[in-house]
């Protein structure tokens, strides 16, 4: 006899995927349908109307592509980037460079604003580059999750359609956990994943496009080079014709389902304030033990937080103890903040009042074993 799978109980306050609220979990254990059921039809318009209303937009063209969100991202880029078009990135970590790598082999001329790991684009700045470069697509990141930093999007927005530009915003840690403001801010293309801060499985990527987007790819002349990225004909199968397309992952689209009434019988407001809330009190949390953060305070998201590693620990060192003696899984640095952050995600299900004191229990008696005896200055 082989013994069922079981797996371990963590505790992941890592950068995604985060923990599963247990509506979700018994959602995905129930019957799959056809995915030509009308019943699935049923859950998929479900989700596309709680999406629309977490991406704060009233896009028509708000679905899922099937995929983690490097699909979604990848979905973007290949619908909307052109060979040869100039693309504007505004890089400031490492998921708009995946962004980056990902235009370039669609061919196109990439043209890199910079700023250090940590720190955003004032709205003059992103107002002065796109001028400069009159890109045909710009891109940003909304919620960094290699460095924990807050890009809000309206003045790149603003400025991108003064050119003529389209504007693609990564939303996968933001979406469920802070206001994304499609709408308000201009956002043509946005784009998640759902095991972040929407709470569950990694597996489905949102997306939402404006009406301008739209008009833009229907007068678009040769096809995206991913069949199976193709907006264009997923939009048949998911809300014109519903003709095969692929398969879409049943049990996923279940899970997504029952995430996002989660969040709707809490109240999106009600869940953006609570993860603003317990961030800010792991942070303060944080600052008594005298540790700083990276990010200036208002520039931080309220679903990943990025202390400082003190000085004298070592970051991996604390990791391997942390998972060793508490079970909690957080993640490092990478690039050029390699040992000297902490990435701590506390959101969707796993942001908690509960959990901020876990967190701070655990990382004082870690932080503590490895020699660290700092307080608030
Ligand atoms: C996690 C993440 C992605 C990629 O999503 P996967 O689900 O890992 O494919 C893209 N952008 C940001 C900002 C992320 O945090």
């Amino acid at each position: 006899m082989i013994k069922p799978l079981e797996a371990p109980k963590r505790f992941l306050f890592g950068p995604g995927p985060s923990p599963v609220h247990p509506r979700v979990y018994e959602a995905m254990r129930q019957p799959i349908v056809g995915h030509l059921d009308p019943y699935f039809f049923q859950v998929s318009e479900e989700i596309r109307g709680w999406l629309k209303m977490c991406f704060g937009t009233k896009n028509e063209f708000t679905m899922v592509v099937s995929g983690t969100g490097s699909a979604g991202m990848e979905c973007a880029v290949t619908n909307f980037v052109e060979p040869g078009a100039k693309v504007a990135i505004f890089a400031n970590g490492y998921f708009s460079d995946r962004l980056a790598e990902m235009a370039r082999r669609h061919g196109a001329e990439i043209v890199r604003f910079e700023k250090p790991w940590g720190e955003t684009y004032t709205d003059s700045e992103a107002a002065a580059l796109i001028a400069a470069e009159k890109p045909r697509v710009a891109a940003f990141v909304h919620a960094e999750t290699s460095t924990g930093a807050h890009q809000p999007g309206h003045a790149i927005c603003k400025a991108a359609h003064d050119v003529g530009a389209l504007v693609i915003a990564d939303c996968v840690t933001s979406l469920g956990g802070m206001p994304v403001e499609v709408d308000e801010a201009g956002i043509d293309i946005a784009y998640s994943g759902t095991q972040k801060a929407l709470g569950c499985p990694p597996g489905l990527a949102p997306i939402t496009c404006s009406p301008r987007a739209l008009e833009w790819l229907r007068r678009r002349k040769a096809p995206s080079v991913s069949w199976y990225l193709d907006l264009k004909l997923l939009l048949e199968y998911y809300q014109s014709g519903h003709r095969y397309h692929h398969t879409a992952p049943i049990s996923m689209f279940y899970a997504l389902r029952e995430a996002l009434a989660v969040i709707a019988e809490e109240g999106l407001e009600a869940c953006w304030a609570r993860h603003k809330r317990n961030h800010e009190k792991f942070v303060a949390g944080l600052q008594e033990m005298g540790i700083e953060m990276l990010v200036a305070e208002g520039h931080r998201l309220w679903t990943l937080s990025t202390p400082r590693v003190p000085e004298g620990i070592n970051e991996l060192n604390a990791r391997q103890r942390l998972m060793a003696e508490h079970g909690i899984e957080i993640a490092g640095g990478f690039g050029p903040l390699a040992g000297k952050v902490f990435r701590i995600g506390t959101m969707g299900y796993g942001s908690s009042e509960n959990n901020i004191e876990l967190l701070l229990g655990a990382l004082k008696d870690v932080l503590k074993a490895e020699g660290y005896s700092g307080q608030a200055a």
